[in-house]
C-alpha cells in the first residue's frame, strides 16, 4: 500500500482503468450478479444490434430499467478518490469500461470512455440533421422506444454493444493513456479485449501495473501487484498513505 502510495508523484504519468466492480459499491448492477438479469433476459441478449432490430421497445424497456437505477445512485469512495486524482496530478488518465457516468459526477473530467454512456443517444437510422450523438438524461422515458427529435423515427443508446467494434479515436487515446508509469486496473474481471490488452500494453511500456479487485482475474497473474478487496476501501486506504 505504502509502496504503491509512494509511486503516485507530482511527476508520475498515472493511469487508471475501471470496470463495473468500481460501481458496485454504489448499488449499480454488473451484468455477471444476479442482479444483472432482468425479467430473465441475459444482458448479451438485449445489448445488441440484433436484438434492437428486433424488438427496439424491449431493450428501451431495459435501459430505461438501468437508467432509472443508475439515477438513484451517488458516486462511491473509489468515484471520489479517482476524481480527486484527476485534479492533484498532471499526468493522470482514467479509462473506463463503465456506462453509467458515476465518474463523471464526481467530478473527474476527460474520462476516456470505451464503452460509451447510457445517457447519450443517437439516431438509429443515422439521419442527415441529427448530431452524431447528444445526451438524453430524460428518466423514466415518456414513451418507450423514444423518438428521434429530427426525423422521428428510433433512437438508440449511446453504448457500445456486444459484436459492435469501438470507437477507433477512443481506442487510440487509451492506447497512448497506456503508455505510463503505472498502471492501475480496478474492478474489471478483465476479459474483454480490447481493456484487457491495455494492461499488457502498460506492462510493455516499463508501467509498474496493479491490480485491485476482491477476485483474482485472468490478468492476477501478469501485474507486478495485486490488492484483493474493494474498490472503495483500497482506493481510499492508497490516498490516506498519499504524502
Ligand atoms: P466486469 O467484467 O468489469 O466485472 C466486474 C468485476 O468487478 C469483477 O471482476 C468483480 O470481482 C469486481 N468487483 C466486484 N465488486 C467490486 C468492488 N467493490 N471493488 C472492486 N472490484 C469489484 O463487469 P460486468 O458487470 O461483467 O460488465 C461487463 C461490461 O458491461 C462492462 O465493461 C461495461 O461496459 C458494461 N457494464 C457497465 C456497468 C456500469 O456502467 N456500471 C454495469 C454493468 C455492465
Ligand atoms: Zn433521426
Amino acid at each position: 500500500m505504502t509502496d504503491v502510495s509512494r509511486r503516485l508523484t507530482a511527476t508520475a504519468r498515472i493511469t487508471v482503468m475501471t470496470g463495473a466492480g468500481v460501481s458496485a459499491a454504489s448499488g449499480v448492477p454488473t451484468f455477471r450478479g444476479a442482479d444483472g438479469l432482468w425479467k430473465q433476459f441475459r444482458p448479451e441478449s438485449l445489448a445488441t444490434v440484433e436484438a434492437f432490430a428486433r424488438d427496439p421497445k424491449l431493450v428501451w424497456e431495459w435501459y430505461d430499467w438501468r437508467r432509472q437505477k443508475i439515477a438513484a445512485c451517488e458516486p462511491n469512495a473509489a468515484h471520489h478518490v479517482l476524481a480527486k486524482w484527476s485534479r492533484r496530478f498532471h499526468h493522470f488518465n482514467l479509462i473506463t469500461q463503465n456506462v453509467d457516468g458515476l465518474h463523471e459526477r464526481a467530478g473527474t473530467a476527460n474520462t476516456i470512455r470505451l464503452h460509451g454512456s447510457i445517457w447519450e443517444v443517437f439516431c438509429w437510422d443515422g439521419c442527415p440533421t441529427s448530431p452524431a450523438r447528444w445526451r438524453d438524461e430524460t428518466v423514466p422515458q415518456t414513451k418507450i422506444p423514444p423518438a428521434c427529435p429530427h426525423c422521428g423515427g428510433l433512437i438508440r443508446p449511446g453504448v457500445v454493444w456486444f459484436g459492435e467494434s469501438l470507437d477507433p479515436q477512443v481506442v487510440e487515446l487509451a492506447t497512448a493513456a497506456s503508455d505510463c508509469d503505472i498502471f492501475f486496473t480496478i474492478g474489471t474481471s478483465a476479459v474483454v479485449y480490447p481493456a484487457a490488452g491495455f494492461v499488457d500494453l502498460a506492462r510493455r511500456s516499463g508501467a509498474f501495473t496493479v491490480e485491485i479487485n476482491p477476485e483474482a482475474t485472468p490478468v492476477s497473474s501478469a501485474v507486478d501487484l495485486v490488492l484483493r478487496g474493494s474498490a472503495e476501501a483500497l482506493l481510499h486506504q492508497i490516498e490516506e498513505h498519499l504524502v
